[in-house]
């Protein structure tokens, strides 16, 4: 029987959890089994049908796991018997392991709506082969209709219409599309952006069947109207896929993911971690459960859990969610709560904003209006969450507000922030959105004081 100190089942977060183990723990020996031949950049899927232009120019190099000396094994692991600590295979190959980690992801989301099963209904796999039919079909299709305007339906939208003559129509049961995601005001720029590119797009509608005598040719609304479709995307989230962990006898905690602890190890198990999709997370605000999945999220978890695999140390802090989009070449990004999240949970906040072109002067070629909102606590001045849209440069600075909040920063923090500037690159010291954001909070924040 093959055996290995560490074996890791998974694809993004699984590379990412076997190569954190082996920088942390250079002698040991680990063992990546994958169930895919080819593993997608699961984030770039939507870009396959437009700016990529294929599948195959969206995936993870393999390369990554030999230069990282990691064994690579393709095919699917159908039982993990813990006693023995051995995993089998399909194939019957068995493996044995001092150490597991589970990173098997998610998987689409299939609602029950009549008609589901009908060819050229395509849920979002991560499956190249899968993709690449998708891929191909698609070129035949005349009227595309994308069930749920979440990021995943907003981006597949703006891409199928790349080089393509189709109507594509999103369908969203919530008031707008993003509302998961973002406030009202930013949801509605997103939108208004995508029905520029001649999007047609549907809000407060629930597709109730899907038409069709084999293969879909149009789909029913709620409010009664047909629409016709000989393609339908089904873009309304994921769920977890721990059947395998489930039969391991592992505990299962929130919306069925694996339970794990701050160092990512299983609660039933110290020999056995989890991250990514599969693995239980706690948001950083409040310390419930949350059901966000996103590829920032698993990784930064198997890092964590790859350095404590022989050592359980490193501790996650929680999931602040950190989340970016580009539709119709506007960026839009979130960190941590929006104005709807923080009332929900009953949060007294004060919200500053501010607007800057993103170069200065503003009248350089390129240059993008964006705007920033920040929330912070009424109570403490920590900020709690900031959204932002504008050009590129958004995809950072979102990355940057996730420091603030992860550090705990306040307002007045915010304000003597020393940032780096340059006409061609970024806002004009004088007016950067975030401080002055920050510094449109602190009279309010005083005043509450
Ligand atoms: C279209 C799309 C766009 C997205 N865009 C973004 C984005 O812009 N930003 C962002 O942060 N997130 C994005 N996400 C979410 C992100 O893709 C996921 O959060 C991320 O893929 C989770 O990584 P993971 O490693 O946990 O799981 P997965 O990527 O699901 O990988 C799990 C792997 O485990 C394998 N596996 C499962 N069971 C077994 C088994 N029994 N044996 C062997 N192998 C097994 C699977 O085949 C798969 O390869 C997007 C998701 C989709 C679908």
């Amino acid at each position: 029987m093959k055996k290995a100190d560490v074996v890791v089942l998974g694809g993004l977060s699984g590379i990412t959890a076997g190569i954190s183990c082996r920088r942390h723990y250079p002698d040991k020996k680990v063992i990546l089994i994958r169930k895919e031949g080819t593993v997608l950049i699961p984030c770039g899927i939507p870009y396959i049908y437009g700016t990529v232009g294929g599948p195959e120019n969206n995936v993870i190099p393999d390369g990554l796991l030999e230069n990282n000396g990691i064994e690579l094994i393709k095919g699917e692991a159908v039982d993990v018997d813990r006693e023995k600590k051995v995993v089998t295979m399909k194939d019957g190959q068995e493996i044995g392991y001092e150490k597991l980690v589970f990173a098997t992801g998610s998987v689409p989301l299939i609602p029950p709506i009549p008609g589901i099963d009908k060819e050229n209904v395509f849920p979002v796999k991560k499956e190249f082969d899968y993709l690449s039919e998708v891929h191909s079909q698609m070129d035949e299709v005349k009227d595309l209709v994308i069930i749920g305007g979440g990021f995943i339906g907003m981006e597949f939208a703006d891409e199928c219409r790349k080089g393509r003559d189709i109507n594509v129509t999103v369908v969203e049961a919530l008031p707008h599309c993003l509302q998961m995601a973002m406030d009202n005001e930013f949801c509605d720029e997103a939108q208004a952006k995508l029905e520029e590119t001649g999007v047609n797009i549907l809000v407060n509608e629930k597709v109730e069947a899907i038409l069709g005598n084999g293969k879909v040719t149009g789909v029913k609304l709620s409010g009664g109207q047909e629409l016709k479709a000989d393609m339908v995307i089904l873009g309304i989230g994921a769920v977890p896929s721990t059947n395998l962990a489930k039969n391991a006898g592992l505990e299962m905690g929130f919306k069925n993911t694996i339970k794990v602890d701050r160092y990512m190890q299983t609660y039933n198990d110290p020999d056995v971690y989890a991250c990514g999709d599969c693995a239980e997370k706690q948001s950083f605000f409040d310390g419930r459960p949350t059901g966000v999945m996103l590829a920032s999220i698993a990784t930064a978890e198997a890092r964590i859990a790859g350095a404590n695999l022989f050592s359980p140390t490193h501790q996650n802090c929680g999931a602040i969610s950190v989340f970016s989009t580009v539709i119709n070449g506007r960026a839009f990004g979130v960190a941590g709560l929006t104005e709807r999240m923080a009332t929900q949970i009953g949060a007294r906040i004060v919200i500053g904003t501010a607007e800057a072109p993103d170069t200065h002067p503003g009248g350089m070629p390129n240059s993008c209006l964006t705007k920033v909102k920040l929330l912070f606590s009424k109570d403490t001045g920590v900020i709690m969450g900031g959204s932002i849209s504008g050009g590129k440069p958004v995809g950072e600075m979102i990355n940057v507000l996730s420091a603030c909040i992860m550090h705990r920063m306040t307002a007045d923090d915010i304000v003597k922030f020393q940032m780096g500037t340059h006409p061609a690159l970024t806002s004009s010291p004088i007016v950067y959105p975030i401080v002055n954001a920050a510094c449109k909070a602190i009279i309010p924040l005083k005043k509450s004081a």
